[in-house]
């Protein structure tokens, strides 16, 4: 019973989908996958910690060794007088890894952590970055803070209390965190979840895009409206040179997150088809293919597909 339970909940974050995914893939591609952009200034089997811009550092997760304490990108921006985390990470060893980093780069524990969605590989650890002395701000919205209390089961004290204390994010304006002659815009969206925010830095341009994009990786659809997730992603793209670190995978360039909307696209096409000629999603992706010129996206799986499927045939009413 409890393996059961234990798989249900893990079905609904990006977690098993992720373990799946060390089943399924090879060597080389995972390899391959989420390589290095950045300058690494410190790595540990779970990830690596790249510099993005002066004071910008992303959290790239490697998890394909079913190393767990991160499991999902995040990172850090620095400004004169604080330091906001993006991200609570699967465990708090990895929020608090993440905190130690921010100490030696910085001289500061972050002052603010934002917690991008409801998944437990983005909120779970949150608690990690809370000490005896040290109490950071945690900015969610009410929807991801609801979210997490009720269905990241079973709860644990401190994820609980660090989420009660968190500050509601405004759900349908931007909230700008000043840190000190460094402005950081955090930008409520939707589509992935119910409620996705994006942490975002002008000069130097850079975007933290937590699950609404994901690099070389298959994005998971299992709580995803397709239709609000590309045009949240259509409204986080800019005009200008910019690092986007996405949800899962390695750093991206506008070029990759082109790629990842043509992936979006090919998903689109091939769902609607398949509901116009009336089949399931199981039988809609059973034939789905991605053509060889977007690059290799990992968990080429029916499984996975199934579930994008799902989620158009859930929002188009079949
Ligand atoms: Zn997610």
């Amino acid at each position: 019973m409890t393996d059961r339970r234990t798989f249900i909940r893990d079905a609904s974050s990006c977690a098993a989908h992720i373990a799946l995914a060390a089943a399924s893939t090879s060597w080389l591609a995972r390899r391959a996958w989420a390589a290095p952009a950045g300058r690494i200034v410190a790595a540990e089997p779970f990830g690596r910690l790249e510099k993005v811009a002066e004071g910008v550092w992303a959290l790239i997760s490697t998890p394909l060794n079913n190393d767990r304490t991160t499991l999902s990108n995040g990172g850090l921006i620095a400004g004169r007088n604080g330091v906001i985390a993006i991200e609570g990470f699967m465990m708090p060893e990895g929020a608090r890894w993440l905190a130690n980093q921010s100490k030696t780069l910085t001289g500061k524990w972050p002052t603010h952590v934002a917690v991008t969605h409801y998944h437990a590989d983005h909120a779970n650890g949150v608690a990690g970055y809370m000490t005896e002395s040290e109490h950071p701000r945690v900015h969610a919205t009410q929807a991801t803070r609801g979210a997490v209390l009720e269905k990241n089961q079973p709860a644990e004290a401190n994820r609980t209390a660090a989420l009660g204390d968190a500050v509601t994010l405004e759900p349908s304006s931007p909230t700008t965190v000043d840190l000190g002659g460094r402005a950081v815009k955090i930008i409520p969206r939707m589509g992935h979840t119910s409620s996705d925010i994006t942490v975002e830095v002008e000069d130097p341009s850079v975007v933290f895009c937590g699950d609404l994009v994901w690099n070389g990786m298959i994005p998971n659809y299992v709580d995803a409206v397709p239709t609000k997730l590309a045009a949240s992603v259509a409204a986080l793209r800019r005009s200008r040179e910019t690092n986007y670190v996405p949800g899962h995978g390695g750093l991206a360039t506008e070029a990759d997150v082109a790629n990842y909307v043509a992936v979006l696209g090919e998903i689109e096409q091939a769902a609607r088809r398949a509901i116009a000629a009336g089949q399931t999603p199981e039988q809609g992706a059973a034939t789905f293919k991605l053509p060889p010129s977007l690059g290799e996206w990992i968990l080429f799986s029916p499984a996975f597909h199934q579930r994008a499927f799902a989620a158009w045939a859930r929002e188009l009413g079949r």
